[in-house]
C-alpha cells in the first residue's frame, strides 16, 4: 500500500488512464473488425453484382442477336459488341474480385471462359446474318449448340453466386456480431472503468475524511481550550502524518507559550503586588513620618515634663498601635531610670530602676525576648513577658529606655527605630532648651530664680490678684554681716553660706512661693495669696533655721547665720510692675536691720 497521498493519487490515475486505454485500443480493435467483416460483405454484393451484369449483358448480346436474325431489323445487332463488351468487362473484374478466394476465383475463371466462348459462339451466326444470310445463321442457332453453352454457365454462374450468397450472408452476419460485441464492450469497458474511478475516489477520500475528521476534533478542542489535545497514532499518508506531526508540535509550543504567558502574569501579579505593598509601605511610612514630624513638633514645643509626658502617652500607641510600653530616661546623676511617661495600661513604679537591671541599656543595644525562655530577662521586666527595650541614643550617649510589651514585628521595627530617634533627639532638645532656660532664670550659685526672672514673676502674679482680688506678700531678705564670711573665710566660703541659705530658704516655703536671689546676699520671696500676716509664721521658721544654720566649709566650722526680712503685700494703688512693692518689702528689710537684725519686719506700707 503507498504510504504517500500524492502517490496514490498519481496510482489511481495511472490505473484509470491504463483502463480507458485498454478500453478504447480494444473499441477501436472491435470497430476495425467490424468494419473488415462489413468491407468483406459488400465485396461479396460486388461480386454479385458484377457477376450478374455480366450474365445480364450475355443475355442481352444473344437477345440482340437473335431479335436481329428473325426480325432482320439492325437495331437489335447495333447494341450486341457494347454487351458482349460490357459481359465481358463485367467477368473480369469478378474473376479479380475473387482472387482472395481460390475457390470462387476458379469457379469465376470458368464462367468466364464459358462466357467468352458463348460470345464467340453468338458472334458466328451475327456475321452470317449481316453478310444476309440469315438461313444459315438460323441454322447454327437452332442447333442447340449455343443453348447447352448457356446452360452450361447459368449452372456455374448459379453455384457461384449461391456460394458468393452465403459467404456474403455469412460476412453480414460475422459483421453484426462484432458491432453487437463492439456495443457490450463499450458498456462493460465503461461500466468497469466507472467502477474503477469510483471505488478508488472513494478509497482516496476515506483515506482523506478519517483523518481529517480527526485533526478537525483535535484543532475545536484546542480552539475551545483544551492544552492538551494531540493527535495520536498513524493518519493512513506521510502528507496527515506530516499534518498532524506539525500540529502536535504547534499545540505543545502553543502550551508552553500558554503556560509562559501565565508564569510571566504570575509574576507581574506578584511584582504589582509587591509594589502595591512596597507603595502601601511607603504610605504609611509617609503618615507615620508625619505623625512622628507632628509629635517632634510638639515635643518641642513643650515646656514641661509633664507636657512631654502627655505628648508622649497620645503619639506612641498611635505610632505603634497595640503596644503598650513605658518611656524611661537617665535622671540627672545617671544612676537611675526614671519614667517619663506610660501607656496602654502599662504600670511603672515611679522611683524607676538602676540602669543595671535594663539589658538594652548594658549592652548599648536592643534586646527583645520575642519567645518565653529564649533570652535573658530585664529585672524591670515581668518573668515570662514577651516584650522588647530599645535604648534611646543621642550623641552617642545612651539617654533613656523605650519600652515596649509584646512582640515587635518587621514594619514596627521601622516604626520604632524612628520613633526612638525622634524621641531621643526632642528629650535631648527639651533638656537642652530646659537648662538654657534655667540658665537665663536661675543663679547658678544657688539654684534659685534670678532677679530678672523675679521682677517678671512679680509682674505677672501683680495682674493676677489684681485680677482675682487675690492677696500678694513679697518678703526681701538679707544675711546679717555677710562681708564677715567673705573676710575671715575667704570668697569661696562665702559662697557655700550662700548656697546653705539658699537651700534653707528653698526647702521652707510653699511650692507656689517663688525664692530668688535677688542680688549679692538678698533675697526675694514672692509668696502669691498670701498675706504679709500669715506669711510672716513661714517667715518666722525660716529665720529661726537659718539661724540655727551651722556652716561648714571644707574641715572648718564657718560659725552661725542670721537672716533679717521684711515683709510687704501688695495693695491697688501700688505700681503694677513691682517697685513699690520690691521698695516697700525693703524698707522694712532696713527697718529689721536697724532693729538689730535676725528679724522680720512687716511693711506699714501693707493694705
Ligand atoms: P549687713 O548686716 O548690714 O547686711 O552687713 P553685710 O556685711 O551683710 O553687708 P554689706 O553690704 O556690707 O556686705 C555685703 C558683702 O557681700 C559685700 C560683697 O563683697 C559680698 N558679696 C556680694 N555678693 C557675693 C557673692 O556672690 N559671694 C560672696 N562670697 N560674697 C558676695
Ligand atoms: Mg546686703
Ligand atoms: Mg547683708
Amino acid at each position: 500500500m503507498l504510504s504517500s497521498l500524492s502517490a496514490r493519487i498519481a496510482a489511481i490515475g495511472l490505473v484509470v488512464l491504463i483502463a480507458l486505454a485498454s478500453l478504447a485500443g480494444l473499441l477501436v480493435d472491435a470497430s476495425r473488425q467490424t468494419s473488415q467483416s462489413f468491407e468483406w460483405a459488400g465485396h461479396s454484393a460486388e461480386v454479385i453484382e458484377t457477376t450478374e451484369a455480366a450474365l445480364g449483358d450475355l443475355r442481352e448480346a444473344e437477345s440482340g442477336q437473335r431479335g436481329f436474325i428473325i426480325t432482320r431489323n439492325p437495331a437489335y445487332a447495333r447494341s450486341f459488341a457494347e454487351r458482349v463488351e460490357s459481359s465481358a468487362r463485367n467477368i473480369a473484374v469478378a474473376v479479380r474480385q475473387t482472387a482472395d478466394n481460390p475457390l470462387q476465383h476458379a469457379r469465376a475463371r470458368e464462367i468466364a471462359t464459358l462466357m467468352a466462348q458463348r460470345a464467340v459462339f453468338l458472334r458466328q451466326p451475327l456475321v452470317l446474318a449481316r453478310r444476309g444470310d440469315f438461313a444459315g445463321a438460323v441454322a447454327i442457332v437452332a442447333s442447340g449448340r449455343g443453348r447447352e453453352l448457356m446452360d452450361a454457365i447459368s449452372v456455374r454462374a448459379t453455384g457461384f453466386l449461391d456460394e458468393e450468397r452465403a459467404l456474403q450472408t455469412s460476412r453480414q452476419d460475422a459483421a453484426d456480431r462484432r458491432l453487437a460485441g463492439g456495443r457490450r464492450l463499450a458498456i462493460i469497458g465503461a461500466v468497469v472503468v466507472a467502477l474503477l474511478v469510483v471505488g478508488s475516489f472513494a478509497l482516496l477520500i476515506r483515506g482523506i475524511r478519517r483523518p481529517l475528521a480527526t485533526m478537525m476534533r483535535a484543532m475545536t478542542a484546542l480552539g475551545g481550550g483544551e492544552q492538551d489535545a494531540r493527535i495520536e497514532g498513524r493518519m493512513g499518508s506521510e502528507e496527515f502524518d506530516r499534518l498532524a506531526r506539525g500540529y502536535n508540535a504547534m499545540a505543545e509550543r502553543l502550551r508552553t507559550a500558554v503556560a509562559d504567558r501565565a508564569d510571566s502574569e504570575r509574576q507581574l501579579q506578584t511584582a504589582n503586588a509587591e509594589l502595591h505593598r512596597n507603595s502601601e509601605t511607603l504610605r504609611e511610612r509617609g503618615s507615620v513620618i508625619e505623625l512622628l514630624g507632628g509629635m517632634s513638633h510638639r515635643m518641642q514645643a513643650a515646656r514641661t515634663d509633664d507636657e512631654l509626658a502627655q505628648i508622649i502617652k497620645v503619639f506612641v500607641p498611635r505610632v505603634l498601635p497595640n503596644l503598650p510600653g513605658a518611656l524611661y530616661a537617665h535622671n540627672n546623676s545617671r544612676n537611675c531610670l526614671v519614667p517619663i511617661a506610660s501607656w496602654g495600661g502599662t504600670a511603672v513604679a515611679a522611683e524607676g530602676f538602676a540602669p543595671e537591671r535594663c539589658w538594652a541599656l548594658r549592652r548599648g543595644q536592643s534586646h527583645s525576648v520575642a519567645e518565653a525562655g529564649r533570652d535573658i530577662v530585664c529585672g524591670h521586666v515581668g518573668a515570662d513577658e514577651l516584650y522588647h527595650c530599645e535604648p534611646l541614643l543621642a550623641g552617642g550617649e545612651v539617654i533613656g529606655v523605650l519600652y515596649l510589651r509584646g512582640r515587635i514585628e518587621d514594619e514596627n521595627r521601622f516604626r520604632m527605630a524612628v520613633l526612638t530617634e525622634n524621641i531621643a533627639s526632642a528629650l535631648v532638645n527639651h533638656r537642652l532648651q530646659r537648662s538654657l532656660r534655667e540658665q537665663t532664670i536661675r543663679d547658678p550659685l544657688t539654684g534659685l530664680f534670678n532677679r530678672r526672672y523675679m521682677e517678671e514673676t512679680l509682674k505677672l502674679e501683680i495682674a493676677r490678684a489684681a485680677r482675682a482680688g487675690t492677696p500678694l506678700s513679697l518678703v526681701m531678705c538679707d544675711i546679717d554681716h555677710f562681708k564677715r564670711f567673705n573676710d575671715e573665710f575667704g570668697h569661696d566660703a562665702g559662697d557655700a553660706v550662700l548656697q546653705h541659705v539658699a537651700a534653707e530658704m528653698r526647702g521652707r516655703f510653699r511650692d507656689g512661693d517663688v525664692v530668688c536671689r535677688f542680688g549679692g546676699e538678698e533675697f526675694t520671696i514672692i509668696a502669691p495669696g498670701t498675706t504679709a500676716d500669715a506669711l510672716a509664721g513661714r517667715v518666722e521658721i525660716v529665720r529661726r533655721a537659718i539661724a540655727e544654720l551651722s556652716v561648714r566649709h571644707g574641715s572648718r566650722s564657718l560659725g552661725s547665720t542670721s537672716m533679717s526680712f521684711g515683709i510687704a503685700t501688695w495693695s491697688e494703688p501700688m505700681a503694677r510692675d513691682g517697685s513699690t512693692l520690691i521698695q516697700a518689702a525693703d524698707v522694712a528689710l532696713y527697718q529689721s536691720k536697724r532693729e538689730g537684725r535676725n528679724r522680720a519686719t512687716i511693711s506699714l506700707v501693707a493694705a
